[in-house]
């Protein structure tokens, strides 16, 4: 941690993650809020813009740090409780294959887990993105080269694929080439075209899925806008990646932001969909951010209404309600044909998908009838299927699928007309996968553990 950081924001009471336990954070704060504050204190209006920019373009970790802001102006800031409010990475592991996971405290000290996925290989889709066949049309326009490759329905059995099944351990891969920007900071390299950060929308989960770890934590609370969004800058600034234009600075369009670590969104939707305004303020299109929900389906149809918004994948992981409520609870809530219904209400852009996110659990939901019942499921709708292979995890009672049914369970869908992928599992050794996010405290295996600047 900066040590300067609080350095404006100290004297009172401490909290877990070292701030006033009276603290206001800015971060989070929307334009009309930030221009509020500075009202408050007598200011005019620019400040507001001024403070904005420092607090989502430059990502200042203190306010001392904003030195377009005179010094009264940042010293009545702090006289009047107001922190850039931050979270703070306080562990870090790394994983053989480039992930990093993060423990990420709060200030009244819970702590959330958000993880780093760098770079690309080239086949893989391992963050939910569609990264690879973006990098397939990277002189063009991605969305393209997206179109291209659903309309190409890249088929299971090439090598990077047939690596994603058969590895249990990833594969080492190079460690990120960094470069010096023009302004002096770092940003990603050709070699590495993008990255993908997962973030948290809740400490712990309340929705209870079998098959995952952060399900084991209970509920402890919901985060707030400026927690969701803070978890990509403290990120982003530990990586030293710049967003913006400028050579040799790394662009938006190479960011993926993917909800998808601890927790549900839609059942935190206020604070969930105020994180996508400031991140987009941080120049994150919502285009380059998908939302995963397990199937919350009011939040689904308000979803649907929204003018600006991220991509939508909805987890569903059994291909009939029988499955579906064994291992994901919630299903006796809203069956998979309301959860259908909902989604097919969101008005689709010409080239949006939504997708469909399915853990393979073997035994239970890997099997050629299952892959049929998807079929008959996702018959008619602009979908893709993103095949997880089932990350283990202590204390869950299931098996890894075997590599032969997740093949022919990808060719079916494929054969079906359903653009299919197959996830390789990010970041497995250090339980940074998908369904393994849990506090790293609780982690059982040994942690590659790495400085947390
Ligand atoms: S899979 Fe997602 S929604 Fe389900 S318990 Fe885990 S974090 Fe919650």
């Amino acid at each position: 941690m900066n040590k300067d950081r609080n350095s404006l924001e100290g004297g009172a009471v401490q909290t877990g993650a070292g701030l006033p336990r009276d603290a206001k954070p800015l971060f989070g704060m929307g334009p009309e809020e930030l221009r509020a504050v500075v009202e408050g204190l007598g200011l005019p209006k620019y400040r507001a813009v001024q403070l904005g920019d420092a607090l989502y373009k430059q990502r200042v970790e203190s306010l001392e740090a904003v030195t377009t802001l005179p010094l009264e102006v940042r010293q009545g800031l702090a006289a009047e409780g107001f922190v850039v409010g931050l979270p703070e990475i306080v562990q870090a592991a790394k994983s053989v294959d480039g992930t990093e996971r993060y423990l990420v405290r709060l200030a009244d000290g819970e702590t959330v887990e958000t993880v780093w996925m760098p770079g690309g290989d080239g086949g893989e889709r391992g963050d939910g993105s569609e990264a690879a066949v973006e990098e397939e049309g990277e002189a063009g326009d991605p969305q393209d080269a997206v179109e291209a490759a659903v309309e190409k329905q890249i088929p299971f059995g090439n090598d990077q694929q047939r690596d994603a099944v058969e590895t249990t351990q990833p594969k080492q891969i190079p460690s990120l080439r960094y470069g010096m920007t023009n302004k002096g900071d770092i940003g990603i390299q050709d070699g590495y075209k993008r990255a993908t950060i997962c973030i948290s929308s809740q400490v712990g989960c309340a929705v209870n899925c079998q098959f995952c770890l952060t399900a084991k934590l209970g509920i402890k609370r919901n985060l707030t806008a400026g927690e969701i969004a803070g978890q990509v800058s403290a990120v982003l600034n530990r990586q030293r990646v710049r967003i913006g234009s400028g050579k040799g600075v790394e662009t938006p369009s190479r960011i993926n932001l993917v909800f998808m670590g601890m927790g549900e969104p839609f059942l935190n939707y206020d604070a969930f969909m105020q994180s996508v305004h400031v991140l987009r303020g941080m120049g994150i299109p919502e285009s380059r951010m998908t939302v995963s929900t397990s199937g919350i389906e009011p939040s689904i149809r308000r979803f649907a209404e929204e003018p600006v918004r991220p991509k939508l994948a909805l987890s569903l992981n059994a291909s009939n309600d029988a499955v579906r409520r064994e291992i994901m609870p919630i299903t006796k809530k809203w069956d998979i044909a309301a959860l259908l219904a909902a989604v097919g209400s969101i008005p689709l852009g010409k080239r949006e998908y939504v997708t469909f996110e399915y853990v393979l659990l073997g035994g239970v939901n890997d099997q050629p009838e299952h892959a049929r019942e998807v079929l008959a499921l996702l018959k008619g709708m602009k979908a893709k299927v993103n095949l997880i292979v089932w990350n283990p995890g202590p204390g869950i009672d299931y098996h890894q699928p075997k590599p032969e049914d997740v093949a022919v369970f990808h060719r079916m869908l494929i054969d079906g007309g359903i653009p299919t992928f197959t996830r390789r599992p990010r970041g497995r050794d250090i339980y940074a996968a998908c369904g393994q996010l849990k506090r790293t405290v609780d982690a059982a295996p040994a942690l590659v553990e790495i400085s947390t600047r």
